[in-house]
């Protein structure tokens, strides 16, 4: 194996693309067995997108539902192929099948764990939470079955839960403890990377706060790196060092939280941040912008924003605006800035 560079970013992805071919009707089939055409349906769920995340940043992934963020975490995790583009781990391109050898790419592959949003779907109910926890690791070989007890017992008191609840399954926690549960079972795999997709949007405000303070904790203590995934501003400002904004499979903006939040270029993030009440309110959704967000079937040529933006000129429908660097760290993709 190449040597991995440290200066590089934990994970890239390159131009990453993802495309869904939707299967042909049966209504469509029979209209096409007598002449009609009947084309399969693409949809764009992410285009040629680059995502570097660097080791120890809170990179928040911020974007309406249907904008492409949930596919590009699974991307970025793995549980998605690039249709496009390239993966790449410290500089190494996951695609390269000399730069890792076998132990190597598992290795990489148990660095990089998902957290789901709804804890109970993703726990088997018929599993104590000391297997639910304990298994991976011992299957993986990072501990032995004898350690197997301790270890469950450390990471449960890691993501604040009581030891003594080890026998218990998982209708037997509360929504709050399951979170807790499904971080702690990301955790036994010792994990580099967490990709968070809405990992506390199914949780009551105050219960959300204390799970974000968890993963603020677990952080620092374990000098991990997050991409967490969120339709709620309030969220992403509280944990993020650095905000992407996607927009029908695109970046349309990404910059330094406080840049986001107080210098926002891109009409579609002003528009997200004219939606919020106050930012003082803890809960900030996507309510103020004019119109549906397009299908990504058939995503509006040009700026992917234009039939809903303020500011659209000719241009806008005709010709994609490139990211560019506006300022320092910060990216914007909007014909105004030309
Ligand atoms: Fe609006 Fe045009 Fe900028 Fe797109 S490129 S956000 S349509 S002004």
């Amino acid at each position: 194996m190449a040597e991995l560079n440290s200066n590089q970013p934990l994970l890239e992805l390159s131009t990453a693309s993802k495309r869904f071919t939707r299967p042909v009707a049966l209504a469509d089939k029979i209209s096409g067995f007598f002449g009609a055409s009947r084309d399969e349906q693409v949809v764009h769920a992410v285009d040629r997108v680059d995502l570097a995340l660097q080791a120890g940043e809170v990179v928040g992934l911020v974007g309406e539902s249907g904008c492409g963020k949930s596919t590009l975490g699974r991307m970025a995790v793995g549980l998605h192929s690039l249709s496009e583009g390239s993966r790449w781990w410290q500089g190494q391109n996951l695609a390269d099948e000399h730069a890792f050898s076998a132990v190597e790419r598992k290795r990489i592959q148990l660095a990089i764990q998902m957290i789901f949003q709804d804890p109970y779907a993703s726990l088997n109910p018929r599993m104590r939470v000391q297997d639910i926890i304990g298994e991976a690791p011992v299957v993986h070989g990072l501990i032995s079955a004898a350690e197997r007890q301790d270890y469950v017992a450390h990471l449960l008191q890691k993501v604040g839960l009581d030891t003594a609840m080890s026998g218990r399954f998982p209708h037997q926690f509360s929504g709050g403890q399951r979170a807790r549960v499904g971080i702690a079972r990301a955790l036994a795999v010792q994990p580099q990377l967490l990709v968070c997709d809405e990992a506390v949007a199914a949780l009551d405000v105050s219960i959300q706060a204390q799970v974000l303070n968890l993963f603020i904790r677990l952080r620092d203590e374990l000098k991990l790196t997050y991409l967490f995934i969120s339709h709620d501003l309030g969220v992403v400002r509280h944990l993020s060092d650095r905000v992407i904004i996607m927009y029908l499979g695109r970046i349309v903006e990404a910059a330094p939280t406080a840049e986001i939040f107080g210098h926002a270029n891109h009409p579609y993030t002003q528009a997200l941040l004219a939606a919020a009440p106050k930012l003082e309110v803890k809960k900030i959704d996507f309510i103020a912008i004019k119109g549906e967000i397009p299908s990504p079937l058939h995503p509006p040529a040009g700026c992917h924003f234009h039939p809903r933006c303020p500011h659209a000129m000719p241009l806008c429908s005709t010709e994609q605006p490139v990211l560019k660097e506006i300022a320092p760290r910060h990216f914007s993709a909007c014909h105004l800035n030309q």
